[in-house]
């Protein structure tokens, strides 16, 4: 394949050989515009990297990640599109992957042993479903790079006290940091979705934590349960029976404060306060 395949022009040209149509139930939205694919790209990968992609579509972003990386593999739903992206990438080294990714067995991939990096331009009716796959997944992951709607990634993203930040921002910022690469507007993208969109990374990180996950981002939700209560009466009710001032004064967090109001290193130092801390028993 030789000519870039995000641009108005060889997209119309791609649709109307193969006879296809963006599906919208597959959330269809293809790439347009060669300069942001690239940035995409060049963001995610460089000629040592094996690339993971969900949803080649008709290869926009494909094409630059070959470009840009030592090995693709692309799981794609769709069936018409197979055989096309195979005529389309005859002489790259494309592995395209058959098939709905959240069914997709991961531990039994051909990339399962390596380390990868997932880039995506995601369907968005299955961007939180496709992104916990895969932090809940035992693949080596060295970075995640995805599109997704403009408001997922501001929750994404969010800092503390702003009105995004939620129990979604403060449990994923506990393995992976996470930035804001691209904002997106939705002229570039055919059929032209109703919303702007943005590209996020999650890069792993080291976690420096001995306690039960699960029980904490339990602890976590829980604080968030209810947003303008206070995170004594979101703690009240989540752990009925306890003297939740005395903790909260323990963990030294204010007694009025609102769990908006807390870093995650706050979060780590209640749950040592509620779960490891015998001095309160
Ligand atoms: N990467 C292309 C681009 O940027 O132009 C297409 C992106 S389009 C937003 C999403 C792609 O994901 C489509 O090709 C769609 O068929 C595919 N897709 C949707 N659901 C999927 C699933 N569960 N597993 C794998 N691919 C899926």
């Amino acid at each position: 394949m030789q000519d870039i395949i995000a641009t108005p022009k060889v997209t119309k040209t791609i649709l109307d050989k193969y006879d296809l149509k963006a599906t919208k139930r597959f959330g269809q939205n293809f790439l347009i515009d060669a300069n942001i694919v690239k940035k995409i790209a060049m963001s995610a990968c460089d000629e040592k990297t094996i690339t993971v992609e969900i949803g080649p579509g008709i290869g926009a972003l494909t094409q630059f990640l070959a470009m840009y990386s030592k090995r693709v593999y692309a799981h794609e739903i769709d069936k018409k599109l197979i055989d096309v992206l195979a005529d389309i990438f005859k002489e790259e080294d494309i592995e395209i992957i058959p098939g709905d990714f959240l069914k997709a067995d991961l531990s039994d991939m051909p990339y399962s042993d390596k380390e990868i990096v997932v880039c995506s331009n995601l369907p968005y009716y299955i961007t939180t479903p496709v992104l916990f796959k895969l932090f809940e997944s035992d693949l080596k992951i060295k970075k995640i790079v995805v599109m997704v709607q403009k408001e997922v990634a501001d929750r994404f993203v969010a800092k503390i006290n702003s009105p995004d930040y939620s129990a979604l921002s403060v449990i994923t910022s506990f393995k992976y940091d996470i930035k804001l690469v691209m904002n997106v507007p939705k002229t570039v993208f055919d059929p032209r979705p109703n919303v702007d969109s943005a590209v996020i990374s999650f890069t792993p990180k080291e976690v420096d934590f001995k306690g039960d996950e699960t029980l904490f981002f339990e602890l976590i939700k829980a604080s968030f349960k209810q947003r303008r209560k206070t995170l004594k009466n979101n703690l009240d009710a989540y752990l009925k029976d306890q003297d939740v001032l005395a903790l909260l004064d323990k963990a030294d967090i204010k007694p009025n404060v609102r769990a908006q109001e807390l870093a995650l290193d706050d979060f780590k130092r209640l749950y040592e306060v509620i779960y490891e801390d015998q001095s309160l028993r």
